[in-house]
């Protein structure tokens, strides 16, 4: 049996910004270019990359976004600290930045040049939407002349083909509406929605919620978080110290600057009040605490999963009090 490790990641992302070119309809953490444009700092990244060699399984890092290829200089640096302090690190994009080989070329090999060893390259139709599909076959291209292709993976690889053929124009971003007119809805859904396995929190559960039955409220009741909040094998870091589990965007279960303090609590089973519910009754607890203390009215037409759910009646409370755990607060702002 594989050992449980509290709050300790195998996997950890640290988001450089929040600010990116896509805008993306099932971005989990509501990335897009409305965000301030904000980097973390590189003594803050630093400290972040400190604060992941204090755990007793030190995971392997990914700096990420938003697009990290928007601050490359920060990139760069984060890169080289954390191959000096051991740590296995690469480099997580969309591509919406390159425009030309040769400096895709040139900043892959810097990057290796300082001890980076992969790439991450998102690829999906819901990327496509927003970014030219060519700009995604370009960073593709570039990072395996300068990495090999074993050490640049294509997320998901079955789009790259499907995206091809779909669009008139690969050097234009593919509407989804795209996938509707040739497999028809059902198909459609299938596609987009089942066979990318998408997750139902940030922004996808409103703007990609059509292609998934909604239902209602009750029919989560069984579920629980305890997997995700305690025990996450992928977890993030941000700019503005939030540590946050999982893939739960817009909430924390504290600061990653007060890291052993918060494992700390953990440990005793101190939890962020609304994290406490989240463990303990699960996404449908959180909705009857904001229903009866709050006055949160569910959605008429439902919710697409547990984490559209969660977000939902988040959104409300983070207007109706001020939880320190519902950060960071601009997350809130930018759903649609
Ligand atoms: S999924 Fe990636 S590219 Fe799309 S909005 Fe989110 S961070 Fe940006
Ligand atoms: S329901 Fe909420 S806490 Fe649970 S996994 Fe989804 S976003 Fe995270």
């Amino acid at each position: 049996m594989r050992a449980l490790f509290l709050l300790n990641p195998r996997d950890l992302g640290i988001i450089l910004t929040y600010r990116c070119a896509g805008h993306c309809r099932h971005c989990l953490y509501n990335c897009g270019p409305r965000w301030p444009d904000e980097a973390m700092s590189a003594a803050a990244l630093r400290q972040a990359l400190e604060a992941a060699l204090t755990w007793p399984r030190t995971p392997q890092v990914h700096l990420t976004g938003g697009e990290p290829f928007f601050y490359f200089d920060l990139l760069l640096e984060g890169a080289r600290m954390a191959a000096e302090m051991g740590i296995d690190v690469y480099v997580e994009t969309s591509g919406s930045w390159c425009t030309g080989e040769a400096e895709a070329l040139e900043r892959f090999r810097q990057l290796r040049q300082v001890g980076m060893s992969a790439v991450l390259v998102s690829c999906s139709p819901f990327h496509a939407e927003r970014i030219p599909p060519a700009r995604t076959l370009r960073t593709i291209r570039a990072a395996q002349q300068v990495f090999g292709t074993h050490r640049v993976i294509v997320y998901r690889p079955e789009f790259l083909d499907i995206l091809q053929r779909l669009g008139d124009d690969v050097e234009r971003p593919t509407p989804l509406s795209r996938y509707e007119e040739v497999l028809g809805v059902d198909g459609a859904r299938q596609v987009l929605w089942e066979g990318y396995g998408l997750i139902s929190g940030g922004r996808s559960g409103y703007a990609l919620g059509h292609l998934a039955p909604g239902r209602p409220a009750a029919d989560f009741a069984p579920a629980r978080c305890v997997g995700e909040l305690l025990y996450a094998e992928h977890s993030h870091f941000d700019l503005y110290g939030h540590f946050i589990p999982a893939f739960c965007g817009g909430l924390r279960v504290g600061s990653w600057r007060d890291l052993g303090a918060v494992i700390d609590d953990f440990q005793a089973e101190r939890y962020p009040s609304l994290v406490e519910v989240l463990i303990e009754r699960g996404p449908y607890g959180l909705y009857e605490m904001a229903r009866d203390r709050y006055g949160y009215a569910p959605r008429e037409v439902g919710y697409a999963g547990k984490c559209h759910l969660c977000v939902d009646v988040r959104r409300h409370l983070a207007v109706a009090d001020d939880f320190d755990e519902l950060r960071p607060r601009e997350f809130y702002e930018h759903i649609e």
